[in-house]
Formats: C-alpha cells, structure tokens, sequence
C-alpha cells in the first residue's frame, strides 16, 4: 500500500515510490502527471525537488500507484503517449504506441520520399498513431486511416482534431470494403498467437488489437491477400509483425507475388517489419 510522510518533498516521494516498486522513470512521470506537468519536463522535477507535494496530487498519486502496481500501461494512466514527436491521447479502447513501430513509419516515410500528394492507408490504426506521425511529417500526403473498432476510431479522430491533421477516417476489416488504390498500405495488426504467454503482460490492452489466431499470422495473410488489387504500380505493402514472423511474411508477400520482400530492423535489432512492393506496370 502506497503511503507518504508528511510533509513529503517531491524528491522524497520519488525516493518513497522506487522502494514500492516503481522504476524510476515511471515514479517520475506519475509524479509529473498527478502535479499537471508535460510528461516531457523530468528537468523540472528537479530543479523542485524540495517542494512539498499538494495534498490534492498525493490523493491523486496514491490511486495513479495503485493501478501502476496492479500491471496498467503508463500511458493509460497519464492518458497519453508520445509517439514520433507527437503526444497522443490514448486509453483502453486503443492500444498504446509502441517506440518499435516507429521503425514501420520511418520506413513509410522513405518508401514514399519522392512521392508528392502520394496517398497512404493505416490499417488498424488504433490512437492514429502511425497515420498522424505520417501526415505530421509529410503534410502532402494523403492520409487514409481504417480500423474495425469504432471505440478506436473515435480515439483516432480526437488525435486527429487536437494535432489539426488530416486524417481521411473509414470503419472496415482491413480492406475488404476499401476501393480505391494507394501508393503506400502500412499496418500494425494484430500478430500474437492465441495462445502466447505474452499475452498474460498485455491484459490491459485490447485483445483485438493483439492476437490473431493459432500462429498470429491470420489478419498479416488476410492483408497481403488484399492488398495486391489496393496497391498502384509500385507501391509498397509494409508491416509490423512478431519477433519471429519476419521469414513467414517475406515468404507470404512472395508467394502473393509481390518483390523485393524485405524486413526492417527495431530498436532492439528485431527484425521487426516486412514490406515488398506491388509489380510496376
Ligand atoms: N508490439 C506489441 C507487443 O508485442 C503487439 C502489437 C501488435 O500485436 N500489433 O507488445
């Protein structure tokens, strides 16, 4: 149970939080959170170390914690994760932003360099994370964004409105009702098998957004099986998939005939997205 002396400075209630069993750079960020600070200025706390902790932030602390203790995503709790630059809101109807994936958007980004007013599709896009980082750093692009849950999509448009970037927003299973051709498809989708005692990590996040049947790879087949007849010539299917899914999705985009399949690298040195591109004309 979460408990403080009093008066409490905010440099002894960091100490107070790690002994709970809290790392540090979470005790920080609850610390900023409940004292209605950006999540970005840890500098801050610093330099404030000897002030006393509001009552209304220790009440407010004390439950932040308690739901930190219990297993919760930071960034449900703060109601916010930064992503590509860009701080997005975010709560149980999505999943939470993962740094990984920026490997996905950076890769997007250079698979569509030369490409002015080029048009993308997100699939799943959950918090719009992927799609907003894309239209964020390359405003003329044109950015479609598509997810089954409607809960997610209401997340993505409110990111959408708070950032002032376009998003052109459909509800839909992957592209199956989707008509039009794109320049670029990129997806997170859900890759962990059904299964997978990761998951037992992941419980405050939805299933939906997660698991994707026997070996994970049921939504990575159903996309690259669309994905031909959604492409222009030349265009580029990428996505994220497991740890251990790279050679299976290569091996998926070839035999659906795509070239030059390829995987990418994560910041841990995963091969952690595929891609290949759609035959040019
Ligand atoms: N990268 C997430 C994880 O393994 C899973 C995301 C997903 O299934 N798309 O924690």
């Amino acid at each position: 149970m979460f408990s403080l002396k009093t008066p409490a400075t905010l440099a002894s209630v960091l100490v107070t939080l790690q002994t709970q069993g809290l790392d540090r750079l979470d005790a920080q960020l609850l610390l900023l959170h409940v004292l209605g600070q950006p999540l970005h200025a840890r500098a801050w706390l610093l330099a404030h170390d000897s002030d006393p902790l509001p009552p209304a932030a220790r009440a407010k602390l004390a439950a932040c914690v308690q739901r930190r203790l219990r297993g919760e995503p930071l960034a449900y709790i703060c109601g916010q994760k930064e992503f590509f630059g860009l701080n997005l809101t975010v709560d149980p109807r999505v999943l939470v932003p993962r740094p990984d994936t920026e490997t996905l958007v950076e890769w997007a980004l250079e698979v569509l360099a030369n490409r002015v007013g080029a048009s993308v599709i997100d699939l799943g896009t959950g918090s719009g994370a992927i799609a907003l980082a894309l239209k964020h750093t390359r405003p003329d692009l044109q950015v479609s964004a598509l997810d089954f849950s409607h809960e997610a999509l209401a997340v993505a448009r409110s990111n959408a409105q708070r950032l002032s970037l376009a998003l052109d927003l459909h509800q839909g299973c992957w592209l199956a009702g989707v008509t039009a051709r794109f320049d670029a498809i990129v997806a997170n989708p859900p890759y962990i098998a059904e299964h997978d005692q990761h998951l037992e990590a992941l419980t405050h996040e939805p299933a939906q957004a997660l698991v994707s049947g026997p070996d994970g790879l049921d939504d990575i087949r159903t996309i690259i099986a669309q994905a031909q007849n959604h492409l222009h010539p030349g265009g580029w299917l990428l996505l994220e998939h497991g740890f251990d899914q790279a050679c299976a999705v290569r091996e998926a985009l070839r035999h659906a005939g795509f070239l030059n399949a390829q995987s990418r690298r994560d910041l841990s040195g995963i091969e952690r997205c595929s891609g290949a591109m759609h035959a040019p004309v």
